[in-house]
């Protein structure tokens, strides 16, 4: 039903220029190339109702490992990982009730399985992979003001900072969540 809201949406100008806003390398102030465990980012563009996120983490944080899972419990920590970005917004705009109408998750676990399958155990240490999400919320007012990260530093303990950097109607920003400091202010 709200896929189908969206997706009537989609024509509208304002969504495309938000993706575009969004293209890999078209603006990162916080798209630091480095692979840091601990760390990850996420660029946020508003536009009115709408918000386009791009968040990426090493797997390390998100699931406890970065080689090709080998056994159960490293599947289902990665089936649980998958599924939760599935379902939950990456941020909650704070006095603001926002539908989760698209979450697309790329994760590089099981692509290092595929690519070095062949490769002596050994070999997959150092080996490094990464989660890629992107998704579109839809809120019942214009987003400004203040976003949370709880849900997402809570559900992820080895996420230990989060660099955020957003372009919104008013101008663009950045800032650096922490379990200690989950609130950031996106403005008016
Ligand atoms: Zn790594």
């Amino acid at each position: 039903m709200l896929k189908l809201l969206y997706s009537l949406r989609l024509p509208s100008l304002g969504v495309l220029t938000l993706s575009s806003v969004l293209a890999p390398g078209a603006y990162s102030a916080s798209a630091l190339d480095a692979h840091e465990h601990g760390h990850a980012t996420l660029d946020i563009a508003t536009e009115n109702q709408t918000v386009e996120l791009y968040f990426k983490s090493p797997a390390v944080n998100l699931v406890g490992f970065e080689h090709a899972p080998e056994n159960n419990d490293e599947r289902d920590q990665l089936k649980n990982a998958v599924a939760w970005f599935d379902q939950h917004p990456i941020i909650d705009i704070v006095n603001r009730n926002c539908e989760l109408s698209r979450s697309s998750i790329e994760e590089t676990v099981t692509q290092e399985a595929e690519s070095h399958h062949h490769h002596e155990h050994d070999e997959h240490e150092g080996t490094h992979s990464e989660f890629i999400v992107n998704q579109t919320l839809y809120c019942d007012t214009n987003v400004t003001g203040e976003i949370s990260t709880a849900g997402l530093l809570k559900q992820f303990n080895g996420i230990e900072e989060l660099d955020v950097s957003w372009v919104t109607g008013s101008g663009q920003g950045g800032g650096e969540a922490t379990r200690e400091s989950m609130i950031l202010n996106l403005g008016d």
